[in-house]
């Protein structure tokens, strides 16, 4: 499968915490012009790589759910007429302010079948901390619902003090989403909260509470849901994002607009965009690919990103994959490393995966594993 990720860079206003290519502020014409650029950056890749057929699509953000009818519109015949969309999943990542019944219907008739709603928090004190606006998260849910949209995904951030988790999970409990993703609140460079927490006025809240507290809301969720990935549940198989997965699996995608990344298994090639808007517009029309960012996979980093993806997910990554890249002569080393590891990491039916309790700690049990396995690899690669 191959999966094709749009970025749509556009907001409202920039939240608190926000570290993304995103938050210039929307309008029509603005985004028009960024419309143009993404189709012809898709031209870029299609006149590269010949007919490409997608599966999956994800329009991310930034705030895509801000797009007005005739550009969002535009932008997927555009892309329809130089891509074959054989989407198994099509995917928009929402703000609840945006969910009315015209746009339900507008994202309907455009083929989404998925909705990822970014409602963050239920609590209007942390809405306001977090700079994001008020909205009603029953209405918002149930609208959505009731538009024929069953493939719902809200995400949630936690790991705050304030947060009210009784509260949360009974609003989860009470309409079970089929899929969540929950992030913790993180100060990353570039987002006014990291600011905030340099000069003092914000105090970051402590890592081994924020671990407590996400491990505790993820024992309590996994009595319904199936943790799947780090940040991921859902309710059955069926209900995990396809389009995620197909990162986590190694295969590949294709990224458009600013700060997207994209991945060409077929020529072992990574890239990320510019983050720049005026760089993104300048090598787009001059025809080039606007890579901030790019290289080329060597088969040692692919097997430690195969490594590092795979066991984000609960499906881990076989022992048989690892065999394969380091011959079975030297796997006691392997075996005594994950023996040291083992509130962490464990074998499961000849799949080595994190538990609950490696989850929270994942880069660092995930480089102790990797050591190994370049320590028994030596010169031979
Ligand atoms: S969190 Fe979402 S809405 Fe807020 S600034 Fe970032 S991308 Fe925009």
């Amino acid at each position: 499968m191959t999966g094709l990720y749009i970025h749509i860079p556009f907001c409202r206003k920039k939240c608190l915490y926000c570290h993304f290519a995103s938050g210039i502020p929307y309008d029509e014409e603005r985004a028009s012009h960024y419309i143009d650029l993404l189709l012809h950056e898709a031209r870029l890749y299609q006149e590269a790589h010949g007919p490409l057929a997608f599966h999956t699509l994800y329009l991310g953000g930034g705030t895509p759910s801000l797009l007005s009818p005739s550009l969002l519109s535009r932008l997927l015949e555009g892309i329809s007429s130089l891509f074959t969309l054989e989407t198994r999943e099509r995917t928009i990542e929402v703000n609840p302010e945006d969910v009315t019944k015209a746009n339900l219907s507008l994202w309907k008739s455009l083929g989404f079948d998925r909705l990822s709603l970014g409602f963050q928090s239920l609590q209007p004190e942390l809405l306001r901390f977090l700079s994001r606006p008020l909205f009603d998260a029953d209405k918002t849910y149930t609208m959505a619902k009731e538009a024929g949209f069953s493939r719902l995904s809200v995400d949630f951030i936690v790991g705050i003090p304030q947060l009210d988790v009784f509260s949360l999970l009974s609003w989860i409990e009470k309409h079970r989403p089929p899929h969540l993703s929950l992030y913790l609140l993180s100060c990353e460079e570039g987002s006014t909260i990291a600011g905030l927490a340099k000069r003092g006025t914000f105090q970051t809240p402590d890592p081994d509470f924020q671990a407590q507290q996400y491990l505790d809301l993820a024992m309590k969720l996994s009595r319904f849901y199936e943790w799947y990935e780090i940040s991921n549940f859902s309710l059955g198989k069926e209900n995990r994002a396809i389009h995620n997965s197909l990162y986590w699996a190694y295969e590949p995608y294709i990224g458009l607009g600013i700060g997207a990344s994209g991945f060409l298994s077929w020529q072992s090639f990574r890239y990320t965009n510019t983050v720049n808007l005026l760089l993104y517009e300048e090598a787009i029309k001059a025809n080039r690919f606007p890579y901030g960012f790019q290289e080329t996979i060597d088969t040692k980093t692919a097997m430690m990103e195969k490594l590092m993806l795979g066991l984000r997910t609960s499906n881990g990554i076989a022992l048989n994959t690892i065999r394969e890249w380091i011959g079975n002569k030297e796997e006691s080393l392997l075996f005594t490393t994950i023996q040291s590891l083992s509130s962490y990491c464990s074998i499961d039916q000849q799949k080595l995966i994190l538990t609950p309790k490696g989850r929270l700690v994942a880069n660092t049990i995930i480089t102790e594993i990797w050591r190994t396995i370049e320590k028994i690899l030596g010169e031979n690669i």
